[in-house]
């Protein structure tokens, strides 16, 4: 096989964010990434894995993750690629230990619940970078087909439009959530002014490979139409109906 040079345009970092201490003193951290280039562009976060049975989303962040370090032409981009490993290790949506649903717990409070805490690290973490987007990757049930899930917020038109003109760029079927989901990790990131969408990529439970190819083909695209990285050949996307492109 043949060698990949390294790109010394781009940077690329793996670390942990602390989030709790065991009664064993064993200490729970979240993975973080990144991957920069030295020349200055748009900052996107890609976060997975806030429900804990939702695995798509983390092999998608993988894989972008690979194709980013010798690619990404400027601008940063971050990943939580698991937010809830509590959830994770036990296949279920919430935080076992105190059965919370972390995507219900946002912005967060640095003394609140346990699930509140840990939304609390992210969120700060995340407003930190002053990001452009951030795409929050989900996984629905067994026969859904992927979509992005548009916030029904109406605070600031010039975030929702922009925000509506980045889910345009997916690919997918864009659906409006008009039930007002309440602190979500969206919800509240557009409260601050800050475009977000939740891409809800197929099954559950298992990483279903044709999800996690039409999951990194339209972040591609998305990253491709800020101009972050260049098309790439070989990758395989949903195929939308032409009757619901283009359609909120
Ligand atoms: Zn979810």
């Amino acid at each position: 096989m043949r060698k990949k040079l390294k790109n010394r345009n781009i940077k690329v970092e793996y670390s942990f964010i602390k989030i709790l201490t065991g009664s064993d003193l064993s200490s729970r951290r979240l993975p973080i990434m990144s991957v920069k280039s030295i020349n200055h562009g748009p900052t996107i976060w890609l976060t997975a894995g806030v429900h804990g049975e939702e695995v798509g989303g983390m092999v998608v962040i993988q894989e972008i993750f690979k194709k980013l370090r010798y690619n990404l032409l400027k601008g940063e981009v971050y990943a939580l690629p698991l937010m809830n490993p509590m959830g994770f290790e036990t296949s279920s949506r919430l935080i076992i230990q105190t059965d919370e649903d972390l995507n219900r717990s946002f912005p967060g409070d640095k003394d609140g619940s346990l699930a509140e805490r840990i939304a609390d690290k992210i969120f700060t973490t995340i407003i930190k970078t002053n990001p452009d987007l951030v795409l929050d990757l989900h996984n629905d049930w067994r026969k859904s087909i992927p979509y992005v899930l548009l916030d029904n917020f109406s605070q600031n038109k010039s975030v929702y439009e922009k925000t509506k003109s980045f889910s345009y760029k997916f690919g997918f079927p864009i659906i409006l959530d008009t039930d007002n989901v309440e602190k979500t990790l969206t919800e509240s990131l557009l409260k601050r002014d800050i475009p977000s969408l939740a891409v809800e990529l197929g099954e559950s439970f298992v990483v279903n490979e044709r999800n996690v190819e039409q999951g990194v083909k339209a972040i591609w695209d998305v990253l491709t139409s800020l101009g972050m990285v260049k098309e790439s050949e070989g990758l395989v996307g949903f195929d939308i109906d032409k009757n619901i492109k283009g359609k909120v």
